[in-house]
């Protein structure tokens, strides 16, 4: 064990040098050619090396080659800086290395736990068993809608587990076009078909239609078909835009739906006191899916789906006959029966490392943090002539374009298509895009509480200065 030990030292020096230079390197830079080159060619080798040596390894063939999240003027997708207690978390998970499928072993009771604190986090009601850490939000979406699927089933008299999906009439689900992709995803790989999710109408600031949900249920009821689900975004990723949760639940309640919120990137954000109005009825869902890896900081991977009742998803995912079961844990069984994971790996260290690090005050001053940055960041781009505001900034994302004026909305267009691609080559910060509305935009997330107003500064300057340059090539 003495490589191991002299080896760790020299790991967590590089490791702290690495995160604690980050800010002042450039946020993402094309790969060196050749050090591409020698990643993808590397030969299988035949003889071991010794852990000193693969230490130095990651310090100079994959430290220098960062993806960008972790630096504070990255503002692209939806991706997390590590938190370091989550970091370190990672190292004490692996040198355990568990199963969490179940049993009487320190991470299956820490992942309840950290269940308990994530959906107390959420202000979601958690009976125990109500919910499980996943690969990321699209698994525990896939997870969500099994168990949405399998209760519209058993309420039309169909065991789908046993029969297949064949045995069903034409199930329908309801979401918008501003919905996220893994919902789709999820239900053609449940077989229900990705055409049977209907695109309800949104409002001109990307919320979900209430009342067109309603008479689309109607409607589609008279047809002859079965309504079973509607999905609800809480902080959809285009513009963080927070549907009227309490409104969709309200449809639901009446029509017999489960409600799924979506709540990858944003459900956190109802731990910002001037945020928390926009989620009202969350705690109404059927079932929830979170990503600690986004808001939270816990390093990749770690999502995490909630259902209302824990009933669902063993009656869903178990196949331990019921006098099998392993009643140690409560009677709560094994997390391989509430999913479809077997051999599960220990997230919850990471999950509990990172909040026990900030503690419930600390995350909702984080969140909040970002939450005002964002709003911040969306008066910097009104008070820019140049730079139009595209959407209402209600959670931590801020979506706006290059638009000097007297151009013309086809050649704004070619320039904000080019615009983040541009920014981030230059290296100062990072931002990714979008289309809203058919009008190409540039989206900012701000999710990494270590975000100041300079960084905001810098990416209105970006945005102006490489905006201009673009236009005057294009014209
Ligand atoms: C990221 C995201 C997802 C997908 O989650 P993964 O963790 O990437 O699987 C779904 N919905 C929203 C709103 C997201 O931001």
């Amino acid at each position: 064990m003495n490589d191991f030990r002299t080896a760790g030292h020299a790991a967590v020096d590089l490791l702290a040098d690495y995160l604690g230079k980050l800010p002042e390197g450039p946020v993402w830079q094309a790969m060196d050619p050749a050090a591409r080159e020698r990643l993808l060619t590397l030969p299988l080798p035949k003889d071991g090396r010794g852990l000193d040596e693969l230490v130095a390894d990651i310090g100079t063939e994959v430290l220098p080659y960062p993806m960008g999240n972790g630096h504070p003027r990255f503002f692209g997708w939806v991706n997390a800086a590590p938190a370091p207690a989550g970091v370190l978390a990672t190292l004490a998970a692996a040198a355990m290395n568990p199963s969490s499928a179940g049993g009487d072993h320190a991470d299956v009771h820490l992942e309840r736990t950290v269940v308990r604190w994530i959906a107390e986090l959420a202000g979601f009601p958690h009976p125990p068993g109500a919910g499980l850490l996943t690969s990321g939000a699209s698994m525990a979406t896939i997870v969500a809608l099994g168990s949405a699927r399998n209760r519209a089933a058993r309420l039309l008299g169909v065991d789908v587990r046993e029969e297949g999906v064949a045995a069903l009439p034409p199930l329908v689900g309801y979401v918008s076009a501003e919905t996220h992709s893994c919902v789709r995803k999820a239900a053609e790989l449940l077989g229900l078909g990705g055409r049977n999710l209907r695109a309800v109408r949104t409002d001109a600031a990307g919320h979900l239609d209430p009342a067109a949900l309603r008479a689309q249920v109607a409607a589609d009821r008279a047809a002859g078909l079965h309504p079973f689900l509607a999905v609800a975004s809480a902080g959809t990723v285009n513009t963080g835009a927070v549907d009227d949760i309490a409104a969709i639940a309200d449809v639901c309640a009446d029509e017999g739906l489960w409600l799924h919120v979506d709540g990858a990137y944003g459900a956190f954000g109802l731990l910002d006191p001037l945020s928390a109005h926009r989620y009202a009825g969350l705690d109404r869902a059927d079932s929830l899916a979170l990503d600690p890896h986004k808001w939270l900081g816990v390093p990749v991977d770690c999502g995490c789906v909630l259902v209302r009742d824990p009933a669902e998803l063993r009656g869903s995912f178990s196949l331990v006959p019921s006098y099998l079961r392993d009643e140690n844990a409560g009677g709560l069984g094994w997390f391989s029966e509430y999913g479809i994971e077997q051999t599960r790996p220990f997230r919850s260290l990471k999950v509990w490392a990172t909040i026990a690090a900030s503690g419930r005050d600390g995350i909702a001053r984080d969140v909040a943090h970002c939450t005002a940055m964002a709003r911040r960041l969306g008066e910097l781009v009104d008070a820019a002539t140049d730079l139009e505001l595209l959407a209402p900034v209600e959670t931590s994302i801020t979506a706006f374009r290059y638009a000097a004026e007297g151009v013309s909305e086809e050649l704004l267009n070619r320039v904000n298509q080019a615009l983040p691609v541009a920014i981030q080559q230059r290296g100062r910060t990072f931002a990714t895009g979008t289309v809203l509305d058919g009008r190409e935009a540039l989206r900012a997330c701000l999710i990494n509480p270590a975000v100041a107003e300079d960084d905001l500064a810098v990416l209105v300057e970006e945005a102006r200065t490489v905006g201009a340059d673009l236009l005057s090539n294009q014209a």
